[in-house]
């Protein structure tokens, strides 16, 4: 009777989601649940959790503790708050698992792009800010929580992790809430909890040199992948190719890599990782990658 009765009920439950402009690209998510206003609800509450990690940890706002901090530390030691504290502790963990590829105080010569008006460092500037390039130029107190630099004029830019740590908050929201198949993605940065009902979740990984089109299209379930390019933010001046990821050791834009993409259990280490390894390049990338098995 019981298999009766379920085989005649209509299927409950649909997909919900939205995707909105923020925190310089677009964040979406997508849902099922049993009941389409709980959904929705569930959905505004993780675009509100987003807007809280932006307004916290994003270099664009100077009331944000970051920009705080970037104005500041250098005098005194800053109270960065628990949850900014462990995510530059992370950031600067794999600063030593990628020897430095990956490094927050990239933004010393990143603050002077700006990809939308074509503007660039002169070779004076970018000479001068990539001596304050180095991650240990940061000095953190767990005890205190708070955050030194050892260098007038260091900063720090937490754009090659933070999608990835929204991405993360946003899947522990749909636990907590027990959704069981969603997806939350902020620009090259997603995380797929379990499937699309019956069936993998499709993620497309784009074709860095053709506008809108997909280059493979990967099955996956339960696990986070993340993209990055030098077709997000770029500009070009005859045949160089300027954008968002730099090479810490020259100061430059990161060249010989167009997309890299990681696999793996966890979208802030994805995120991380994906940057790193467009910086080390195909050989070093690989061989990090290798040393880590769930990635
Ligand atoms: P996207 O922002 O397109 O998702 P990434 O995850 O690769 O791409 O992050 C690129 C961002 O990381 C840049 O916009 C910049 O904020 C930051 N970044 C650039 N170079 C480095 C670097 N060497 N180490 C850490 N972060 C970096
Ligand atoms: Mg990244």
């Amino acid at each position: 009777m019981a298999a009766l009765i379920a085989i005649s009920m209509p299927a409950r439950g649909e997909w919900v989601g939205d995707a909105r402009p923020m925190m310089g690209t677009e964040v979406s998510i997508r849902l099922w649940h049993d009941n389409a206003a709980t959904g929705e609800e569930i959905v505004e509450q993780i675009f509100a959790e987003a807007d809280r990690i932006d307004r916290l940890m994003s270099t664009y706002k100077d009331d944000s503790r970051i920009s705080e901090i970037n104005r500041l530390a250098a005098t005194h030691p800053i109270v960065a708050g628990d949850e900014l504290f462990q995510l530059i502790r992370r950031s600067l963990d794999i600063s030593v698992l990628t020897r430095g590829a990956f490094d927050i105080t990239y933004d010393s010569v990143g603050q002077h792009y700006d990809f939308r008006k074509r503007q660039r460092p002169d070779q004076a500037t970018v000479a001068t800010e990539r001596q304050l390039i180095d991650f240990r130029f940061v000095e953190l107190d767990q005890a205190a929580g708070t955050v030194r630099f050892r260098e007038e004029g260091v900063r720090i830019n937490l754009g090659g992790i933070a999608k990835g740590y929204v991405v993360e908050r946003g899947v522990s929201i749909l636990r907590s809430r027990g959704v069981r198949n969603g997806i939350v993605t902020a620009g090259g940065d997603s995380r797929l909890l379990g499937d699309r009902r019956g069936q993998p979740w499709m993620v497309g990984i784009r074709d860095p040199r053709a506008d809108g089109q997909v280059a493979i299209s990967v099955p996956l379930e339960d696990e986070a992948i993340s993209t990055s390019g030098d077709y997000e933010r770029y500009f070009e001046e005859g045949d160089t190719r300027y954008h968002h990821i730099i090479q810490p050791s020259t100061g430059e834009p990161a060249s010989g890599v167009r997309s890299a993409t990681v696999f793996g259990p966890d979208a802030v280490i994805t995120d991380a990782l994906s940057t790193s390894v467009f910086v080390m390049g195909v050989d070093q990338g690989l061989r990090l990658i290798a040393t880590l098995p769930d990635y």
